[in-house]
C-alpha cells in the first residue's frame, strides 16, 4: 500500500512538471547578426550607420514575426548634444498578460576613451561586444520564437543611447548620463501600464572566455531571477561562464527598469574582478572592440541559457 501510494504521488508530480521542448539556439546565426551590425560601422546616434542599423533591426524583428514599435525621441546628452534616438521594441504574443522582457543596447559609444592610445580617444567604438553581441543573441532568439511560440509573451527591446554617457567628465549627475534610451522608455512606455514578470539584460556577452558574475543591482532587485538564470546555465554545462561570485553594482539599463518600473531585472554582463586593465575586458571602450573579440561559444552559452529560461516560463 505504502509503495503504491508513493508511486502514484510520484507520477502525479511528474505530470505536473512542465514538459518543455526548448529549441536549439544557433550561435552561427547569432554571430552573423553581430557581424551585420558591425558592418554598418559604429552605431553612434545621429550617424548614417545608426539610421541604417535601426532599419535593419526593425526589419529583422518584423521578418521574425514580431509586432514592432519604433519609439523615436530626441534625447539630450550630458554634453548638450541632441541625440535622435530610437528604441526598437519587438513583441511576441502581445495579448498575453504574463510577459518576459529581454533587452540589450544597440548603440555604440562615440569615443574610444578607454583606449591605451590617447590618439584614439575621439574615435567611435565599433561595439562588436559592447552592444552588438547582446542584440545578435536576441535576434536569434526572435528567430526561434517565430518558429516555436513560448507560453509567455516576450518583449525584446533594443535600447538606444546607452553608451553616450560621461566618463571623464566632472559635471554633476554623471551616472544618469548613461542609459538614456531606457530612462526615456521607463517614463514613456510603449504600451499603457506595461509590466513584465522579470527582465534580462544582455550586455557584452560575446567575448572569448567571458565570465558573468552575480552583479549587485541584479541581486538587490531580482535575486530570484539571477539564481534561476545562473542555475539554468550551470545545469546546461555553462558554469565556466556563469560564476557564483558577486560583483559590485554596475549602472546599466537594468538599473532603471528596476528602479523606475519595479520590474525585477538582471544584467548578464562580462566582468572580472581583477587582473585586467578594465573589468569589462581589455578592448572595452577601445578601438579593439571588433569581431576579433567575438566567440561563438560564448554566444551559445548565453543564448541557450536565456532560451531555456524563456521556454520554461
Ligand atoms: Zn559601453
Amino acid at each position: 500500500m505504502l509503495l503504491m501510494s508513493c508511486g502514484s504521488r510520484k507520477k502525479e508530480q511528474v505530470e505536473n512538471v512542465k514538459q518543455v521542448n526548448v529549441p536549439a539556439f544557433n550561435a552561427d546565426s547569432a554571430y552573423s547578426y553581430v557581424a551585420k551590425q558591425v558592418e554598418f560601422g559604429a552605431r553612434v546616434p545621429n550617424t548614417t550607420a545608426h539610421k541604417k542599423c535601426a532599419q535593419y533591426l526593425s526589419d529583422k524583428l518584423r521578418s521574425f514575426g514580431a509586432t514592432v514599435i519604433e519609439q523615436k525621441a530626441t534625447l539630450i546628452a550630458f554634453n548638450g548634444t541632441k541625440l535622435e534616438a530610437i528604441n526598437i521594441i519587438g513583441s511576441y504574443n502581445p495579448e498575453a498578460t504574463e510577459r518576459v522582457l529581454l533587452f540589450a543596447h544597440w548603440d555604440s559609444r562615440p569615443w574610444a576613451d578607454n583606449d591605451p592610445n590617447p590618439a584614439n580617444h575621439k574615435t567611435p567604438v565599433m561595439g562588436a561586444n559592447d552592444g552588438a553581441s547582446g542584440v545578435g543573441i536576441l535576434l536569434e532568439i526572435a528567430r526561434q520564437l517565430n518558429l516555436q511560440k513560448s507560453d509567455v509573451g516576450i518583449d525584446i527591446i533594443f535600447f538606444d543611447a546607452e553608451d553616450y554617457g560621461a566618463s571623464h567628465y566632472n559635471g554633476s549627475n554623471t551616472e544618469d548620463s548613461w542609459c538614456l534610451g531606457t530612462q526615456y522608455w521607463c517614463a514613456n512606455l510603449h504600451a499603457p501600464n506595461y509590466t513584465a514578470k522579470f527582465g534580462i539584460l544582455l550586455d557584452m556577452v560575446g567575448a572569448p572566455n567571458a565570465t558573468f558574475f552575480k552583479e549587485q543591482y541584479s541581486m538587490d532587485y531580482a535575486s530570484d531571477v539571477v539564481n534561476k538564470v545562473w542555475s539554468a546555465a550551470q545545469g546546461l554545462g555553462f558554469g565556466n561562464y556563469f560564476r557564483n561570485d558577486p560583483t559590485g553594482p554596475i549602472t546599466d539599463d537594468h538599473y532603471y527598469v528596476n528602479k523606475l518600473l519595479g520590474i525585477p531585472s538582471i544584467d548578464i554582463i562580462q566582468y572580472r574582478n581583477e587582473g585586467q586593465q578594465s573589468g569589462f575586458g581589455h578592448y572595452w571602450h577601445t578601438v579593439n572592440d571588433t569581431m576579433d573579440n567575438i566567440d561563438k561559444s560564448t554566444l551559445q552559452a548565453v543564448g541557450a541559457t536565456v532560451m531555456h529560461v524563456v521556454y520554461n516560463e
